[in-house]
């Protein structure tokens, strides 16, 4: 596993020495949210300490330096995504926040009766209830890529969604129920053939892998601070700066104006156009925070880890006499879907909590998903570069434990 030293990236994480239960905490509901290391927990601390002051508006020195800090994250968000323009990233609350500002910004002036936007049929709800409620109110249609047997999507299908009603794409890079990595860039090109805009959920895609927006030629993407070891509360919504130019502002207040008189009023520029009202100032700092351990670690040696840690743990759970994979696409990342035939997700949350162990159980917020495969929901396993082979072997012990009671 080259350079990666785990020993050093656990000890960055104060909350994996707690005990739940009794027992040390084995921490594999990544996907729901990550936990933070000690370098963005003294963040906060020290904003609130040091620095706390509104931004973008006082001449006093607490709000230079917390604007200047805010700033800042949006430089590395720049760099850590390759985006051309560092106004080409708006900072918003996360992903859901990201992907609605498109639905409305984009999706209310650029698309209307009788047009077709394309999801695919592995969306979490956020990149759905969007575009439903446009549809609602526009009386535009929903084209849904359909998803193989295996968790694919089925690319041939998708070429042939496209009609010239066709007015943007938007789906998922990594799929949060199955962890299945679709095939992005290919999709976006797709798109691009027939001039279609496309817009990438990048929630489970960021924290695991290297996302370059101008590599991908891609036109709005969007991601949560809270999944790649940053705050709660604060994300990111990539677009290029001439759709973003040509899009109305999302909410009216302070900070998206220019000027304000009774009889008009005029917008600020990109990025502000998009940020009205005070923002989540100390998450904002803080993503930064995030985003250099990341690059300290390295994304390619994260991935490289955890890639290695997904195949093991995929093999060990193999052997468990029961268990049915959900989703097994070639290219996965991070995620384990799994079921027994005749015990209820739930049950095996339940005993897998008592024994320390944090997994998630439901629908994973992809309620079509379950229904494709006919499921109530899966036991997810979702990883983080903290996680250990130690802790899967902790797992199997425990789901051998808990289905010996269940069945
Ligand atoms: N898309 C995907 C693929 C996700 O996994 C999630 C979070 N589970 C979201 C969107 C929504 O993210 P948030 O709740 O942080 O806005």
């Amino acid at each position: 596993m080259g350079t990666f030293n785990i020993a050093n990236i656990r000890e960055d994480f104060p909350i994996l020495k707690r005990t739940v239960n009794g027992k040390p905490l084995v921490y594999f509901d990544n996907g729901a949210t990550t936990q933070k290391p000690k370098q963005v927990i003294d963040a906060i601390v020290a904003y609130y300490a040091d620095m706390n002051s509104n931004v973008h508006r006082g001449v006093h020195y607490l709000s230079q330096i917390s604007t200047d800090a805010f700033e800042i994250t949006r430089r590395k968000v720049q760099t850590f995504i390759n985006a051309r323009h560092e106004h080409e990233v708006i900072i918003t609350k996360g992903t859901t926040e990201s992907i609605n500002i498109i639905a409305t910004c984009y999706g209310r002036p650029f698309i209307g009766e009788g047009d077709e936007i394309i999801i695919s049929a592995m969306e979490h709800h956020s990149n759905i209830v969007p575009w439903q409620m446009l549809c609602d109110e526009k009386g535009c249609v929903l084209r849904v890529i359909p998803m193989k047997e295996n968790g694919e999507l089925d690319i041939e299908a998708y070429r042939a969604l496209f009609s010239e009603r066709t007015k943007l794409v938007s789906f998922t890079y990594v799929s949060n129920a199955l962890g299945t990595i679709n095939p992005v860039k290919e999709m976006i090109d797709i798109a691009h053939t027939h001039e279609v805009p496309v817009l990438i959920d990048a929630a489970q895609a960021i924290q695991h892998m290297k996302v370059d927006v101008q590599a991908l030629d891609v036109d709005f993407l969007a991601f949560s601070g809270h999944k790649m070891y940053g705050p709660t509360g604060v994300g990111v919504l990539y677009g290029k700066e001439e759709l973003l130019n040509k899009m109305p502002p999302y909410q009216g207040g302070g900070d998206m104006i220019k000027e304000v008189t009774f009889a008009k009023t005029t917008y600020n520029e990109l990025p502000f156009k998009f940020e009205a009202g005070t923002p989540n100032i100390e998450a904002g700092i803080c993503l930064a925070h995030a985003i250099e351990y990341i690059e300290t670690i390295g994304v390619e040696a994260i991935k490289a880890y955890e890639d290695e840690l997904l195949a093991y743990a995929t093999t060990q759970l193999a052997k468990i006499d029961g268990i049915r994979f959900i989703g097994t696409a070639e290219h996965k990342s991070s995620v384990i879907s799994f079921v027994v035939d005749g015990i209820h997700p739930y049950d095996i949350g339940v005993i897998l909590d008592k024994l320390g162990i944090a997994v998630r159980t439901g629908h994973h917020c992809a309620q079509p998903v379950m229904e494709q495969f006919a499921i109530p929901g899966t036991v997810r396993v979702s990883l983080a570069m903290y996680n250990t082979k130690e802790e899967v072997d902790t797992l199997i012990a425990g789901l051998e434990r808990a289905l010996g009671m269940l069945k």
